[in-house]
């Protein structure tokens, strides 16, 4: 017997629109149709449908579809209604169903009923979560992925290959103890292991990738006032963000922009010029400057190639140095500068070459997109290193180790995984999702 409730939520972005999807799923989600639309219909067909109050009066007309358990989203008997996209209806209708005793859905509840029922696992989830927020091409192709269950097919291959191991140990142990024959049994477990142990410790190498694909790679524009940062910022967004000034010191606070380039979400930073100053607003403007500087994870520094005692620079890790104002400059360049003018454009696809390769350095999709996913990873290979390492320890040692690495897994998938980790993932979806 269920006691479950019956929500509900309006799943299509909020405000007017010219058509609102609204869902339902719980025991009387079927009973709203019979008591507000006429009946239930065929399942899984849309119908149209007047949608009436109990004193017979009109709410609205729309579409209906009927999705009976457990052929549905959550698994549970659900009905979509479509109607139109105003306030008054969406208020209207959730005082109907309030009094219905419907209750509203809270944020992610419509996916954790899905994944209560076994309709995805805990790594599919996220990935509708990433899906829904994707806002560059790289997230969405590694969002669709891991929803497809690319995580969770490399989570369950690591497990059965485990278990695999975990047989030949367990072998070990129950066999009467003469002379060296169980040793030789558990040994045989080693390779098995030291695969799973070796492909694990890739996958925790490219996983920076990946969670860089999902969180956005941070660049920070940095150098000397008044050599153009803010100009190449608002040239790169392709709009005015940033004031552009010849007075120096117009930049002081740090202004970010949100852009897609190459396929990757890029949060430019433009930083006060970093300089010496008496004026103490501007002072903080340029410690500011500095941390996020020093916090990017991609930098382009500066300098104005006017200015004849341009140095030759020394290579910097994951840093691009831009000469701007290259309209203004006779002699050549001297070497590692890119030489740009955020006026004209000149040099402009060249400089958004190397930018786009300094992005790409950052690598492509992987199966860990998360840190949840890596420290779990992470904290199965130091549990499997320390196997290999002692491969001739008792069998019952090796396999409780093994055990633990098999629940690190487990937790990957929502196998067993503690309700303050559920709670987190699952609140940070929108309502009605
Ligand atoms: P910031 O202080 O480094 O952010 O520099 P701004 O972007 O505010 O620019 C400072 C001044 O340089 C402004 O007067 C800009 O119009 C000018 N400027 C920016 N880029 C160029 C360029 O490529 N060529 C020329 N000639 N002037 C530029
Ligand atoms: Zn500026």
């Amino acid at each position: 017997m269920s006691h479950r409730t019956t929500i509900f939520a309006r799943s299509s972005g909020g405000g007017r629109a010219g058509v609102a999807l609204f869902r339902i799923s719980g025991p009387s989600a079927g009973e709203v149709l019979d008591r507000f639309c006429g009946g239930r219909g065929e399942p899984r067909q849309a119908r149209l449908v007047s949608v009436r109050l109990d004193d017979g009066s009109l709410l609205d007309q729309g579409l209906a579809i009927w999705f009976p358990s457990p052929a549905s989203f959550t698994g549970e008997d659900v009905v979509e209604l479509h109607l139109h996209g105003s306030p008054a209806v969406e208020r209207r209708l959730f005082e109907a169903l309030t009094e219905a005793g419907l209750v509203a859905a809270a944020a992610g509840e419509f996916t954790l009923r899905a994944f209560e029922a076994g309709k995805l696992d805990l790594a599919q989830a996220e990935g509708l979560a990433d899906l829904l927020e994707a806002e560059t091409e790289a997230q969405r192709r590694q969002a669709l992925g891991q929803l497809g269950g690319r995580l969770s097919k490399q989570a369950n291959d690591w497990r059965a290959e485990l278990i695999k191991a975990l047989a030949f140990l367990e072998a070990a142990i129950d066999f009467p103890d003469e002379e060296d024959i169980p040793q030789e049994i558990a040994e045989r477990a080693m390779p098995t292991l030291e695969n799973v142990l070796d492909a694990m410790q890739r996958a925790v190498a490219a996983s920076s990738a990946g969670r860089a694909i999902r969180e956005g790679t941070t660049v920070a524009i940095t150098g000397p006032p008044n050599v153009g940062k803010s100009s190449i910022l608002n040239r790169l967004a392709g709009e005015d963000r940033a004031i552009v000034s010849e007075r120096a010191g117009t930049t002081r606070d740090v202004v970010a922009v949100r852009l897609s380039i190459a396929d990757r979400l890029v949060t430019l930073l433009d930083t006060a010029g970093i300089h010496e100053t008496e004026d103490e607003i501007e002072q903080i403007g340029i410690a500011r400057a500095k941390t996020a500087a020093n916090q990017a994870d991609l930098r382009i520094v500066v300098a104005d190639a006017t200015n004849p005692s341009l140095a030759r620079i020394t290579q910097a890790p994951m840093t691009l140095f831009v000469a701007n104002k290259i309209d203004g400059r006779k002699e050549r360049l001297p070497e590692g500068w890119v030489g740009v003018s955020a006026t004209t454009g000149a040099g402009w696809a060249q400089f958004e070459h190397c930018l786009e390769a300094l992005l790409q350095g950052e690598g492509g999709a992987s199966v860990l997109t998360r840190d949840r996913h890596v420290e779990l990873v992470r904290g199965a290979v130091a549990v499997l290193e320390r196997c290999v390492a002692h491969a001739h320890v008792e069998p019952e040692i090796l396999a409780n180790e093994v055990s633990r690495t098999l629940r690190r897994l487990d937790e990957l998938v929502g196998l067993v995984t503690p309700d303050e980790v559920l709670g987190e993932i699952f609140s940070s979806f929108c309502i009605g999702k």
